[in-house]
């Protein structure tokens, strides 16, 4: 018989404020034990924000989370995702196919949905930026094997039939949630805000328990974006965060600060790296993040340095030869 490591976690439904409900979903990634998806009452129905990530058995968490607060997946009438990441979007096609419901989402989601059209491509495409980065030939391979038997965490595919962009309404009874283009953590981040509540739906822009990941590879400057968003969200003056992790929060300008604070921190550690001798992303990093520096890690920490870099390149303060492994400096000043 198998036995289990730890209880097994499930889907749990509360009400936050009437006509608001938090669903807590499982998830199967060491640190990051549970999502949210939230419900929120619109006419005789509701209207389901995030949905959770699909791996087996993941749909009947969403509905045991559901059915503790008296509702089904048959009452869901639009499905809202704050952004094509799968623990927010994974379990999508299968909650359409039980509701009949429209997906709503930010059109910029090939992050995601490229990876699902052609998974052998996204991961050539992402060898040769982490071969670029200096990362070693050996654990790569290892790395490569692992994700194609990983799968991708999705029901089906992800095709949104209307685009979640600046402006975009969506209506519930506690009034109308306008869309924010929150770009940074990924480049199809939306938070939803509800100015007369003054509530904020925030996704993984923000986060009770503050935690940086940016999507590289996919705009510009990530981390600019990032800030840019930051303060857009700052300036909305929201009172509650129902973000995609973790419970509820009240003081969104101290979660800002603290996510600009930790930034600065960040392109700080970057910078001193930088100054101890010219290196590869992949050289840089254990300077950046230490003994966080684990294999598990490698993957999520890569990601985050190239974003740095190419922030810090965008600002003209560091650049790199453009060689294969590429080896940054920083740029003298003007
Ligand atoms: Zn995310
Ligand atoms: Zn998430």
């Amino acid at each position: 018989m198998r036995k289990p490591t730890r209880p097994p976690a499930v889907g749990r439904g509360e009400k936050v404020i009437p006509g608001v409900w938090r669903l807590r979903l499982p998830l199967p990634w060491p640190g990051v034990p549970h999502c949210n998806a939230w419900a929120l009452a619109a006419g005789d129905g509701v209207v389901l924000v995030d949905c959770g990530m699909h791996e087996p058995g993941s749909l009947a968490q969403l509905e045991r989370a559901l059915e503790q607060v008296g509702l089904r997946l048959e009452h869901v009438r639009k499905l809202v995702c704050t952004h094509a990441h799968a623990d927010h979007c994974g379990q999508a096609s299968a909650v359409q196919r039980r509701s009949g419901c429209e997906l709503w989402m930010h059109p910029d989601h090939a992050h995601l949905t490229a990876a699902a059209e052609d998974p052998e491509a996204t991961l050539a495409r992402r060898l040769e930026i982490a071969r670029q980065s200096g990362a070693p030939e050996g654990p790569l391979r290892r790395w490569a094997e692992q994700r194609r038997n990983q799968g991708l965490g999705l029901s089906g595919p992800v095709v949104p039939q209307h685009d979640l962009v600046e402006g975009v309404v969506v209506e519930s009874d506690l009034g109308d949630w306008t869309v924010i283009e929150t770009p940074g953590h990924a480049p199809s981040h939306v938070c939803l805000h509800q100015a007369e509540r003054r509530l904020l739906l925030s996704g993984d822009h923000l986060l009770g328990r503050i935690s940086l990941y940016f999507d590289y590879g996919w705009s510009p400057d990530p981390v600019g974006e990032f800030l840019a968003s930051l303060d857009k969200v700052d300036a909305l003056d929201a009172r509650l965060a129902l973000s995609g992790h973790g419970r509820p929060f009240t003081d969104v300008h101290g979660h800002v600060d603290g996510n600009r604070r930790l930034v600065a921190e960040r392109l700080d550690a970057v910078r001193d790296a930088l100054a101890d001798a010219p290196a590869t992303p992949y050289q840089l990093a254990p300077r950046v993040y230490g003994e966080d520096w684990t294999p598990e890690r490698r993957t999520w920490l890569m990601t985050k340095m190239l974003c740095w870099l190419r922030h810090l390149d965008m600002r003209g303060e560091a650049s790199t030869d453009g060689e294969s492994p590429e080896i940054w400096e920083l740029r003298a000043a003007a």
